[in-house]
């Protein structure tokens, strides 16, 4: 039993710290500057790549900007 895993929920697993420049796709985990990531109401930062992907599975994002 590993208790820390949870391999399908997306979660902050990289720790904001000397890197801080950017922020991290919650689904792809790619780094991207400030301003290209979208921020989405339940999933958070998502790149447009991954917002694509999402939405051409037909699952409905709430994007704030
Ligand atoms: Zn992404």
């Amino acid at each position: 039993m590993e208790p820390e895993r949870d391999d399908n929920s997306p979660r902050m697993d990289a720790k904001p710290s000397a890197q801080a420049d950017g922020r991290a796709c919650r689904w792809c985990g790619e780094r991207f500057p400030e301003g290209e990531l979208h921020e989405e109401a339940d999933l958070g930062p998502l790149c447009g790549r991954c917002i694509d992907v999402i939405r051409s599975r037909g699952e409905n994002l709430t994007l704030k900007d």
